[in-house]
C-alpha cells in the first residue's frame, strides 16, 4: 500500500470539459485528501494557474499536466502530459494547433445531432461550455442528458457520439510523435492515458507502444476508473514487459458522473513497478 496513497494525476475542470472551476476542483482534492494532484485539461493548459494558485492556497501538493488527443491507426488516443512547464512555446503553439478544428468540429456535431431529430443542439451545448476555445462531445453529451432525451452520457456515447455513431465526427488531432514531443520540450513526462479504452488490434498496439518507446514515451497510466481489475492486471504487465512507469488518475469530470471522486482510486500499483509520480515526492 505504500505508493498508492491518494496520489491522482488525471482531472478535468471548467477549462475543458469538467464542471468544477480549477479551485473548486483543488478544494475538493483538499477535503479529499488528495497527496498530489494534477489537473490534465484536454488540449489546453488554459486552467493550471489558478489551480496552482488554488493548490497552494489549500496546501495540495500539484503537479501541472495536459491530456492531448492523439490521431493513432485510425482511432483517437490521449496522452498525458505531467510535471508540464506550460508556458513552453513548443507545446502551447502545439496545442494551439490542436485546439484549431474544435469549434468547426462542434458545429458540425451539432448539425449532425440535429439532423437526427434532437432540437437547440448547438445552443444548448454551449450552455455546458465555459471555455469557448475547448468544446468536446461530453458537452453535447451533457446537454442530451439535461434535456431529459438520455439518462445518462454514457448512453448518449453508445448511440451518438461513439467512433462510427450518427452524431461523431471525425477529426485528425496530433501524431503521437508531436504529443511526446511537445511533452517533453516542456519538461515534462508522457503517459498514454486509459488505455484500456482503445479499440485496437494487438498489432496496432504493439506498434503503438513501440514507436511510445522509441519517442521516449515515460509511462502508462495502469490504474484509472476506465480499467476493471483485469483491464489494469494487463497493463501492469504491460509495464514490466516495456520497462515503463506506471501513473494513476481518477479521471475527474463531475460528482454526478465519474465514477471514481478524486483521489478515490481504489486500487494500489504492485511494488515492483516505477511509479510516474516518485520525482514530485
Ligand atoms: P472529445 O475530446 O471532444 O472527443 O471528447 C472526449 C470526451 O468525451 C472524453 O474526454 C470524455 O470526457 C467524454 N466521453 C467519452 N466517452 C464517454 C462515455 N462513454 N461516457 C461519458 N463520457 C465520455
Ligand atoms: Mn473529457
Ligand atoms: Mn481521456
Ligand atoms: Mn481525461
Amino acid at each position: 500500500m505504500r505508493k498508492a496513497q491518494r496520489v491522482d494525476l488525471h482531472s478535468h475542470s471548467t477549462a475543458s470539459d469538467g464542471v468544477l472551476t480549477p479551485s473548486e476542483l483543488v478544494k475538493r482534492a483538499a477535503q479529499n485528501r488528495v497527496a498530489l494532484f494534477a489537473l490534465t485539461d484536454h488540449d489546453t493548459v488554459a486552467g493550471l494557474a489558478e489551480a496552482r494558485e488554488a493548490a497552494g492556497q489549500f496546501g495540495v501538493p500539484f503537479v501541472a499536466g495536459v491530456e492531448i488527443s492523439v490521431s493513432f491507426a485510425g482511432e483517437t488516443i490521449h496522452v498525458v502530459g505531467l510535471g508540464i512547464d506550460e508556458t513552453a512555446p513548443a507545446l502551447t503553439t502545439g496545442l494551439e494547433q490542436v485546439r484549431r478544428g474544435r469549434t468547426a468540429r462542434a458545429r458540425k456535431m451539432a448539425a449532425a445531432l440535429e439532423a437526427c431529430g434532437f432540437a437547440d443542439v448547438w445552443e444548448g451545448a454551449l450552455r455546458f461550455v465555459r471555455n469557448p476555445d475547448l468544446i468536446s462531445r461530453a458537452h453535447f453529451a451533457r446537454y442530451l442528458v439535461h434535456a431529459g432525451h438520455f439518462s445518462s452520457m454514457n448512453a448518449v456515447f453508445a448511440h451518438y457520439l461513439a467512433k462510427g455513431k450518427p452524431g461523431y465526427v471525425d477529426y485528425q488531432w496530433a501524431t503521437l510523435q508531436e504529443a511526446v514531443s511537445w511533452i517533453h520540450a516542456a519538461g515534462g513526462v508522457a503517459v498514454v492515458a486509459h488505455p484500456g479504452r482503445y479499440r485496437l488490434s494487438e498489432r496496432e498496439w504493439n506498434a503503438l507502444l513501440a514507436e511510445f518507446v522509441d519517442l521516449g514515451g515515460d509511462a502508462i497510466e495502469v490504474i484509472t476508473s476506465a480499467h476493471d481489475p483485469n483491464a489494469t492486471n494487463h497493463w501492469v504487465h504491460i509495464c514490466r514487459r516495456y520497462g515503463l512507469a506506471a501513473s494513476q488518475g481518477s479521471d475527474f469530470h463531475a460528482p454526478e458522473e465519474s465514477p471514481w471522486d478524486l483521489g478515490a482510486l481504489g486500487h494500489t500499483l504492485p511494488d515492483d513497478l516505477v511509479p510516474v509520480w516518485q520525482r514530485w515526492q
